[in-house]
């Protein structure tokens, strides 16, 4: 229990009367750390707290960054930033010694403020330092980790922005026009010339090897149903590992704003959503490896292996396959010259500087095209459409229609397909067709945004798994249907394919809702399943396990 005594040695409270004192001290949390325990993380609600001993490390995530920003001891108090601001813990605190301390709630904080002259005048005077800190961390974080140089329309650079952006690396931009290559430079005057995404992502640090031998569950594939697992199960103490081709967030990270996911009324942009949760995965303590692609999956049931490029193997008990969907290429004349510098797949927020004043097309009448329409419309000189059918109405939400018509400069080329594209250096032209009496004619474009559907990434995946003829990963009931392959006397779970213990979630499962929420929930619910997978593991996959990391010793040996 906290008693007056504690709270008289705290600066905020000095001056406060025994009665007021005796009400806060009665009404405060009574808190005690041990070395290295969290008091709270960023981004959880916040509370007002008082140091009555000890000492705690103030730290901040920036830019992919932790930075240590101070450290408070016995007598300080803090929390007030969040508080003030509405907002949630703007930094996460660990106890760097054993501690003890008060917490108050919002609403005895808010008492206090108003009641308590002498108080409110302490908190104040604390805020402005502690904004000025976070000021100064954030600008020193916020420096751009690298430069990088090249011709604007180069599509090694396209992707090397692209990268750095979906993953809030902040980073320079300097145009040399003509310039073939693709140049990045660091501070340090390290040069990588061309670089692949894998090399770039160990220039910035970022893991792109597993760290352990064996995991209990592997995740393939970081968009919001793989992160939504390696969440799940990194904090339900499973040893997991989370495995992504490119940077994280999928599909989503390409989206410019998502309306629709529960807790953003104001709506959220796919890269913050796949920040968050990257940041999320990695409290939880999930190994995380970028830019490397799954390319097999081998073994037997319990003792599973995944190969990724360039053959290294990742052992683990269960797989949770979250590959999601490809973008569907367009067959039209000379996209395949133009992708990247000209032509993109999906509207991710990197593109929104490259469009500023010029004329857009987008092609696919779908929710994913209105929102990017939205978003591009702030930038753009002119948005266009391009839609097969007479109008948006039997392909797109009324909401999105309805915001669409509010902007002048978007408008709607209907019955239109483009079977071609064109230019120099540059994207200059299309050639659209009407659907109608199939006459062609040229419109002058900057660039063409694709959004005409996708398809099920599981090529890699050969015959492991039961897909259907799309390619589609068949789970629960319909695997349980190709009886002759399963081989367990229960029935697989409901996201279990037709190998035990290789789940299958979000978009790339047949029967699918290709919702971001859908899959997080898909992703959630994977982990439960795994839980009871590990309760079916055989005594002598743990004995080899034990063996192997040395916990027990060999037969014969001492
Ligand atoms: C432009 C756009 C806007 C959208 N807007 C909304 C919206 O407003 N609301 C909504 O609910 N939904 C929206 N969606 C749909 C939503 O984004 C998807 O349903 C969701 O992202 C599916 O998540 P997923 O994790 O199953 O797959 P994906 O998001 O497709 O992620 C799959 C991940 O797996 C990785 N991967 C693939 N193969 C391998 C491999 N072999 N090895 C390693 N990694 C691999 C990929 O690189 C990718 O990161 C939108 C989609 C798009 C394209």
């Amino acid at each position: 229990m906290i008693t007056t005594t504690d709270l008289r040695g705290v600066k905020a409270f000095k001056e406060l009367d025994d009665g007021a004192l005796a009400l806060a001290a009665s009404r405060s949390a009574d808190i005690r750390l041990k070395t290295g325990e969290w008091l709270i993380h960023e981004g959880e609600a916040p509370k007002f707290f008082a140091v009555v001993a000890g000492k705690l490390e103030i730290s901040k995530q920036v830019a992919g960054q932790t930075t240590v920003l101070r450290t408070y001891e016995t007598g300080d108090t803090f929390g007030e930033v969040p508080l003030l601001l509405g907002s949630s813990s703007v930094v996460s605190v660990m106890a760097t010694e054993p501690c003890h301390l008060a917490a108050l709630d919002t609403t005895e904080f808010w008492r206090l403020m108003h009641t308590q002259e002498p108080f409110a005048k302490s908190v104040s005077a604390d805020m402005a330092d502690r904004i000025t800190t976070l000021w100064s961390s954030a600008m020193e974080v916020q420096r751009a980790r690298c430069t990088i140089v090249g011709d604007p329309n180069s599509p090694d650079c396209h992707r090397m922005r692209d990268f750095l952006t979906r993953l809030h690396v902040p980073f320079d931009w300097e145009e040399r026009r003509g310039d073939p290559s693709c140049l990045v430079t660091f501070g340090d005057g390290k040069q990588l010339k061309s670089p692949t995404i894998r090399e770039l992502a160990e220039a910035i640090e970022l893991r792109t090897s597993p760290r352990e031998h064996c995991y209990e569950v592997a995740i393939v594939g970081a968009g919001p149903a793989g992160l939504a697992a390696a969440v799940y199960g990194a904090s339900e103490g499973l040893r997991t590992i989370l495995i992504e081709r490119e940077a994280p967030g999928g599909q989503a990270g390409m989206s410019s704003r998502i309306e629709n996911y529960l807790g953003f009324p104001n709506g959220i942009s796919g890269e913050d959503l796949a920040d968050r949760a990257f940041r999320q995965v990695n409290r939880f303590g999930a190994d995380v490896v970028v830019t490397r692609e799954a390319v097999r999956i081998e073994g037997e049931p319990y003792a599973r292996r995944i190969i990724l490029d360039g053959d290294e193997v990742v052992h683990c008990r269960s797989i949770i396959i979250a590959t999601g969907v490809s973008y569907r290429y367009l067959d039209a004349r000379g996209c395949q010259d133009f992708l990247n510098r000209g032509v993109y797949y999906g509207a991710a927020q990197a593109e929104a500087r490259r469009v500023g004043g010029r004329r857009i097309h987008l092609l696919g009448g779908g929710n994913s095209a209105g929102q990017a329409a939205m978003f591009f419309s702030d930038f753009a000189e002119h948005v266009h459409i391009i839609i097969r059918s007479g109008d948006l109405a039997t392909t797109m939400s009324h909401y999105l229609i309805a915001e669409l018509s509010t902007r002048p400069n978007i408008s709607v080329i209907a019955n239109s397909e483009v079977v071609g594209v064109d230019g120099k250096a540059e994207l200059e032209s299309l050639t659209l067709r009407d659907v109608r009496d199939r006459s062609e004619r040229p419109e002058r474009s900057d660039a063409l945004f694709v959004f005409i559907g996708a398809d099920a990434h599981t090529e890699w995946l050969g015959d492991c798994v039961a897909t259907d003829r799309l390619g589609y990963i068949l789970t629960g009931q319909a695997a349980a249907g190709l009886s002759r392959s399963w081989p367990l006397s229960r029935e697989p779970f409901l996201l279990e394919t037709n190998q035990p213990g290789i789940f299958a979630v979000g978009d790339v499962r047949k029967d699918s809702v290709k919702r971001v929420a859908s899959g997080v929930g898909e992703g959630a619910t994977a982990i439960t399943m795994v839980h009871q997978i590990l309760t079916e593991v055989p005594e002598e996959f743990k004995v080899q396990d034990a063996l192997r990391e040395g916990l027990v010793a060999a037969p014969g040996r001492p």
